[in-house]
């Protein structure tokens, strides 16, 4: 960096400069000490031409001529209080000065001087801090460092996250030709969050999307962006859309979004200063622009929930894409992509491979394949063969085991019948909604699995035996790992917090039970289903509270009984797809529904006794 080369060679030879001067005054010519009454007989003999009188000391100039030989031409004396001396002085002519300290010298010595050598410390420490943190580089945005042309990265690099790449698609064609879409006055997202657990591909599917629109690339990171000075940030922020906007259409993209957009307000020290005015910043330069112009923002968290609600404001990250753990296929695909450039051996099976990596991430893969080359390297082989990748994953996976990013096979198998515990029991009763998605690939740290529903048409209303099925299918997955294991493990307990929480409302807010009858004991103040701590105060006797805490109890057992009776029935389809699901991760309804009557349904009555629904009504 030019400039800054510059200011270190100044302080060079501003240093310089200052030390010779200071020599011209600090170090004073060559003079001989000698005793006051010596002096004093000096000038009395008339020897003394001049005198400089300091507080403390004289100092003296010989006349022409008179020092003593070999003797310097200056000499000084410590003063002592004489009266006489000015009259001595005078009566010998001797030229007399007081001396007085310029305050410039002064100054320089006393202000100046530790300033500088303050400032060149600072300097420094800044430039051991690494490039950008030094003093003129203030509020000069890092981004045009960055703003790169040819990434020569495309969609060809990113495997297994075809649901992503499909929704970056439209983006890509807006880049690709931003005058058509002005042109039709379309409506172009401005913000595109990309959400997923670290090392997923987000960077590298954000450069993905600058490479195959061909644009320029501004990429910062969001801890890039909050500085310990004041201002920088938020400096930064406004030079790095000024400089996008001279080069749309184009992408920028904020890496680890979560840094520098966290709540404003809640951080561990009470909030921070700096953070919340660059962020500000962005919002405001976010709102400022019109995304017509083909600048397209996007950036990538893996802790979307911190992050500051009014970032996620429509016109702002509005858009949200999930770039979620790869599953087998795509894990395979990720290992195709990464060994392209590695030579195999002919036995080596991508597919083993992928399925001997469950939980791992494109970045653990990517580890894995470079891992198996240099261990082939090391034995000196011609090309990397299946034992080198087995050697490989061990090594990878117990660096993950260490991080708890992988399940055990135990701990899958009960995933996998938990969820289709909930799946089957969806399936199995008229008045619960469909199953959408199995998946047992682990999101987040909560979830290990999930089981999606899909509602066939929107619901403002529910009815009790729709919430009756609703608590059955929760109570499901615990059902199932009863059965099959004979024992409960803790993944269960949010399913069983949603189930009595529907048990407790239909008791204390919908009248739901017979032997309250219909009477809401506790008015409607939360929206349903969304889990607040808050509990409202009692409005009824303590024997009401006895009898509620009864019927809810009778409920939930009631329905977990319905679960179990239905996996009971259906222990075969259980276990057979759970084998299935173990093996392939995800299980499309459609699939699951194709499963369950190629080994037939055992029909059984909810609470309500109607009759079981064929599968194929259900389609959504
Ligand atoms: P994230 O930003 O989500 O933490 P990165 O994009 O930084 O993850 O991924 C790190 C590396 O892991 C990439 O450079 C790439 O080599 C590899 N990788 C991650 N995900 C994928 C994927 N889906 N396809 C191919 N390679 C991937
Ligand atoms: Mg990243
Ligand atoms: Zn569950």
């Amino acid at each position: 960096m030019k400039p800054r080369t510059h200011f270190s060679i100044w302080y060079v030879v501003g240093a310089f400069i200052l030390m010779s001067l200071l020599q011209l005054y600090l170090i004073p010519p060559p003079q001989a000490e000698v005793p006051y009454s010596r002096f004093k007989q000096l000038v009395q003999e008339e020897k003394v031409k001049e005198v400089v009188i300091d507080p403390n000391l004289i100092m003296g100039t010989y006349r022409e001529g008179e020092q003593p030989p070999g003797a310097p031409k200056y000499f000084k004396t410590v003063r002592v209080d004489d009266p006489e001396l000015v009259k001595d002085l005078q009566a010998h002519g001797v030229q007399f000065s007081g001396h007085y300290e310029s305050p410039w010298v002064k100054g320089l010595l006393g202000w100046v001087l530790p300033l500088l050598i303050l400032f060149a410390i600072w300097g420094f420490v800044f430039k051991k801090m690494g490039p950008g943190a030094g003093v003129m580089t203030f509020g000069k945005s890092r981004a045009k460092l960055y703003a790169q042309e040819n990434l020569g990265v495309t969609f060809n690099d990113v495997a297994g996250v075809d649901e992503a790449k499909e929704e970056l698609k439209e983006i890509i064609d807006f880049l690709k030709v931003p005058q058509r879409f002005q042109a039709l006055g379309g409506k172009i997202p401005k913000g595109v969050l990309l959400v997923g657990p670290p090392g997923t591909g987000k960077t590298l599917l954000a450069k993905a999307v600058a490479g195959e629109a061909g644009v320029p690339f501004f990429s910062m990171s969001g801890s890039d962006f909050v500085e310990m000075f004041v201002g920088v940030g938020a400096a930064r922020v406004r030079d790095l859309f000024s400089q996008a906007h001279q080069k749309a259409p184009c992408i920028i993209f904020i890496d680890e979004l979560d840094a520098l957009g966290k709540a404003r307000g809640v951080g561990p020290t009470g909030g921070h200063e700096e953070r919340e005015q660059t962020l500000n910043q962005l919002l405001v330069e976010m709102d400022g622009f019109d995304p017509k112009k083909g600048v397209i923002i996007m950036a990538a968290t893996n802790r979307p929930e911190i992050l500051d609600p009014a970032l996620l404001r429509p016109g702002r990250f509005d858009r949200h894409i999930l770039v979620d753990r790869p599953d087998l296929k795509g894990r395979e695909e990720i290992l195709r992509v990464h060994t392209k450039k590695v030579k195999l051996a002919p036995g080596v099976d991508l597919k083993i491979l992928a399925a001997r990596t469950p939980g791992m991430v494109g970045a653990d893969l990517a580890n894995v394949v470079n891992e198996a080359a240099l261990l082939a390297a090391r034995k000196n082989k011609q090309s990397v063969e299946m034992t080198d990748f087995e050697e490989a994953i061990d090594r990878v996976m117990a660096g993950l085991e260490k991080k708890n990013r992988v399940m055990s096979d135990k701990e899958r198998e009960i995933v996998a019948y938990h969820e289709l515990g909930h799946a089957i029991t969806a399936e199995s009763l008229p008045h619960a909604d469909p199953v959408h998605k199995v998946s047992i690939v682990p999101r987040g740290i909560a979830a290990l699995g999930y089981t999606q529903q899909l509602p066939t048409e929107e619901r403002f209303l529910l009815t009790r035996s729709e919430l009756i099925d609703r608590m059955t299918v929760l109570l499901g997955g615990r059902a199932a790992e009863e059965i099959v294991f004979g024992e409960i493990s803790t993944g269960a307990s949010n399913d069983l917090e949603k189930a009595s929480d529907i048990a407790r409302r239909m008791v204390t807010e919908y009248g739901m039970s017979d032997r309250q009858g219909p009477i809401a004991f506790e008015k409607a103040k939360r929206p349903l289903f969304l889990e607040t701590g808050y509990t409202p105060p009692k409005e009824y006797s303590e024997e009401t509270a006895k009898e509620i805490d009864e019927e809810v109890r009778g409920l939930v057992h009631g329905c977990y009984e319905t679960a179990k009776s239905i996996l009971h029935k259906n222990r075969k389809a259980l276990d057979r797809i759970a084998k299935i699901l173990l093996q392939k991760e995800v299980l499309e309804g459609e699939e699951l529904r194709r499963l369950l009557t190629q080994q037939e349904i055992k029909a059984l009555g909810t609470g309500d006794s109607k009759p079981v629904r064929e599968p194929e009504v259900k389609k959504a």
